[in-house]
């Protein structure tokens, strides 16, 4: 098998090199050898369940990274919030206008509603009633939670939300792949139409 970075992303960065490095063929070999099988055996093994072992796998990821994601779009939110606390413009701290202030308010809703989700998805994991559409809607829900989150507190930063010397953009760019990586926002509501009978 063969790994390569082909081209620059627009954020995780150092995440996708460290994955590219050798321990990830190491890793893999020890594995191997671990299970006492040759690779090919294993494979064959596997053959026929491959697809429910993706999904498995899937609902395990899909878990771990909307809990990660919620934690990420919560750090981006009291950011900003103590950011326009201190953000003196006009006389007033930014934080004192009705624009801003419904920009948070908004903003609390979406997060505690998608952390009640991920809460939510847990319990049905750990039950065993996880089901396709449940997972595509927490996928959806807390990837788009996130990327908007992180671009309404860019806004609330105003200039200092584009440089680079504020973390602000590095929240934009890490939420843009929560819709897109492990299955885009369009695919996950396919999923949800597919799991309502619709085809
Ligand atoms: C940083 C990074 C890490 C990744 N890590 C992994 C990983 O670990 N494992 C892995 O398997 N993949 C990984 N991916 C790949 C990722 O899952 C795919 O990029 C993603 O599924 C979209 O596929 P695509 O890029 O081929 O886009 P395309 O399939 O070409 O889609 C392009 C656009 O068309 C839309 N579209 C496509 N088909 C349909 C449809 N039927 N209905 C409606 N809209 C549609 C998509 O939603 C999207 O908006 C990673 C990607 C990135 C950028």
């Amino acid at each position: 098998m063969n790994f390569g970075l082909t081209s620059e992303q627009l954020a995780l960065r150092d995440h996708v090199k460290n994955l590219l490095d050798k321990e990830c063929s190491l890793d893999y070999v020890a594995r191997c050898d671990e299970m006492g099988q040759p690779p090919r055996e294993a494979f064959k093994a596997l053959a026929d369940h491959g697809w429910a072992i993706c999904e498995d796998t899937l609902r395990y990821e899909r878990l771990c990274l909307s809990a990660a994601r919620i934690g990420a779009a919560r750090q981006a939110f009291e950011f900003a919030l103590d950011y326009s606390k201190n953000r003196i413009q006009f006389g007033k701290p930014i934080g004192s206008f009705q624009a801003i202030q419904h920009k948070f308010a908004e903003m609390k809703v979406m997060l505690d509603s998608a952390q009640t989700m991920v809460l939510r998805y847990a319990w049905l994991m750990e039950h065993g009633q996880a089901e396709r559409g449940d997972t595509a809607v927490l996928k959806y829900l807390v990837g788009e939670t996130y990327k908007s989150i992180s671009d309404q507190c860019l806004q609330v930063l105003g200039g200092y939300g584009y440089c680079n010397e504020y973390p602000m953009q590095r929240f934009f760019r890490d939420s843009r792949l929560a819709t897109i990586g492990g299955g885009t926002s369009e695919i996950q509501k396919n999923i949800i139409a597919g799991s309502l009978g619709l085809r």
